[in-house]
């Protein structure tokens, strides 16, 4: 579904046609966010190409955080349209390490695909547009979530979902470092469209607030 000229988001529907939220950022450098299963993809490429969008254009697999949920299909679109996949430099030394055990408890095989970019707290360039991208452990080590202040978008993978957060019993997780994570995001300036990594979209600076506080609430509770 398109939000907006350059947002797609594609949120869960049923377990046999996707698993995470997908969101495709178009422009020369169009970027999907969190492609989810390699088995589902064919179904997530039938929503895109329904929507207008040709899958052959995509130039970037950026995932929120190296579970397989999240970036399975990442190998497919490196492999078929030779897109590159990226995550945060912390996120793939876990990837590389404690990360790959995701895999095996999922019963998948380990990924073959190549992280060709590795992408830090700070600007992100995408090509006609900048994001901010920060950094937000708790659920995953390096964890991202990505801001863009024009578009009034947060993007927050699996750190915050409409009242709920992420599981912080994963490998290099935790609450104490999920809460700030929360925290960071919920001072962040002008955000009117709230993209989770599971579970519904969050519309309105007030109920992307009151939510906030809603989980923050939760997670003191703890
Ligand atoms: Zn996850």
């Amino acid at each position: 579904m398109q939000l907006s000229p350059s947002i797609y988001f594609y949120p869960f529907s049923s377990g046999l046609e996707n698993n995470c939220n997908t969101i495709v950022l178009t422009g020369p450098e169009t970027t999907i966010i969190d492609p989810g299963h390699k088995h589902l993809w064919p179904s997530l490429r039938a929503k895109m190409l329904d929507d207008g969008l040709n899958p052959a254009d995509l130039k970037l697999a950026l995932f929120t955080h190296c579970h397989p949920d999240h970036m399975e299909a990442g190998q497919i679109l490196e492999e078929e349209y030779g897109v590159i996949q990226a995550m945060s430099s912390v996120e793939k030394e876990f990837y590389d390490g404690p990360g790959q055990g995701f895999f095996q408890w999922m019963g998948l095989d380990a990924p073959t695909g190549y992280i060709g970019r590795l992408v830090d707290e700070g600007p992100l360039n995408l090509g006609d547009k900048t994001v901010d991208l920060y950094l937000t452990p708790g659920h995953s080590p390096g964890g991202i979530c990505l801001h863009w202040p024009e578009e009034g978008l947060l993007v927050t993978g699996d750190v915050i979902f409409a009242h709920s957060f992420g599981r912080v019993d994963f490998p290099g997780g935790g609450l104490a470092e999920l809460t700030k994570s929360v925290q960071k995001l919920k001072a962040l300036p002008k955000v009117e469209t709230l993209l989770p990594g599971h579970g519904p979209a969050i519309m309105g600076a007030k109920a992307i607030q009151d939510n906030f506080k809603y989980v923050l609430d939760i997670m003191a509770s703890f």
